[in-house]
């Protein structure tokens, strides 16, 4: 074997440490905030995209002119960030929406390390594109949150709107009501008409009671042949009304089935200031065994 095939292959060794920025998947970057707010880069560099529409030269001067070009509720939420960082000497960490002409903002995640100066507070850090884990996640996230069969909010998402809610909900004294629907006799329209036909009600079900509801309104698949809607600034009167009419449109609807041979039991509750939401939930559970005890295809309520 010749002598030369045994060599280390030649490598490329960066010339610097600048021409090794340049060819990482990040940024690195200097961040500084003077005590009177002024905030500027005066070190940002690295490879990738996530520098490719930013004016380097702009930001070593002023750091509004990226800040303020963030979208939502990014530009709080970063601020937020940085104040918390400065008071508490803390590590920033935190992520946002980098606006990309022509394309949706990339998801940036920044990590720097604060350290006080005469005139300010200092970071050094990274930023990092993480628009794919980002999506990923959203993706996952959907996933964990919704009924697979009727593309409807599951019982895990339902619990967490109605918490947020009900928190709202006590602090500005603010109605808030619920609505627990059950299918009556469910089991015999499967024996009759087979499962495949019941997942179709199911599906259905869940567009028509949709397309009743507010965009704010919340409708979920408990389980089974259950559902709950949650209805911010709405009174048990006003939720009552609105569980009638559905309870009606479907009794109406042909499901292909014949004409009433879809019917619902309702219970309606609404929420007290201050109590556990277990307590709500038996309230609209109890209204709901009450629909069914006096015949089904009913609305019953309990205050
Ligand atoms: P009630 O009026 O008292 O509510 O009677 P019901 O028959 O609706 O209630 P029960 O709890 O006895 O039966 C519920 C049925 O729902 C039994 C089950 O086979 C059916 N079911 C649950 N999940 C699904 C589903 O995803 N698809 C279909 N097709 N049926 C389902
Ligand atoms: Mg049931
Ligand atoms: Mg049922």
């Amino acid at each position: 074997m010749p002598v030369n095939d045994l060599a280390a292959p030649s490598i490329d060794i960066p010339a610097s440490a600048d021409s090794l920025v340049s060819r990482i998947p990040g940024v690195i970057f200097q961040f500084y905030r003077s005590h009177s707010g002024h905030m500027n880069f005066p070190y940002l560099e690295g490879g990738g995209m996530a520098l490719a529409y930013v004016d380097k030269q702009q930001l070593a001067e002023d750091a509004s002119l990226l800040l303020e070009q963030l979208t939502g509720h990014d530009h709080p939420k970063v601020m937020s960030a940085i104040e918390r960082s400065a008071r508490w000497m803390l590590p920033l960490n935190t992520r946002f929406r980098l606006p990309f002409p022509e394309e949706k903002p990339h998801w940036i995640a920044v990590s720097a390390n604060p350290e006080p100066i005469a005139s300010g507070v200092r970071w050094n850090g990274l930023m990092m594109d993480i628009t794919d884990q980002v999506v990923e996640e959203q993706r996952l996230r959907k996933l964990c949150d919704t009924d697979p069969l009727t593309n409807l909010p599951n019982r895990r998402k339902l619990m967490g709107q109605l918490t947020h809610l009900a928190s709202m909900s006590a602090r500005h004294g603010t109605p808030l009501s619920i609505m627990m629907i059950d299918i009556d006799h469910f089991k015999q329209l499967n024996d009759r008409w087979g499962h495949l036909q019941g997942d179709n009600v199911l599906k259905q079900l869940a567009m028509m009671a949709q397309s009743l509801l507010r965009c704010e309104d919340m409708l979920a698949r408990l389980g089974g042949e259950e559902f709950m809607v949650v209805l911010p600034l709405t009174s048990l009167q006003q939720c009552h009304k609105l569980a009638d009419r559905l309870r009606q449109t479907i009794a109406d609807h042909d499901f292909g089935i014949g004409q009433g041979s879809v019917t619902l039991s309702i219970g309606v509750a609404e929420y007290h200031c201050g109590e556990p939401l277990v307590t709500l939930i038996d309230r609209a559970d109890r209204a709901l065994y009450s629909a069914k005890e006096v015949g089904r295809d009913c609305v019953c309520l309990l205050p």
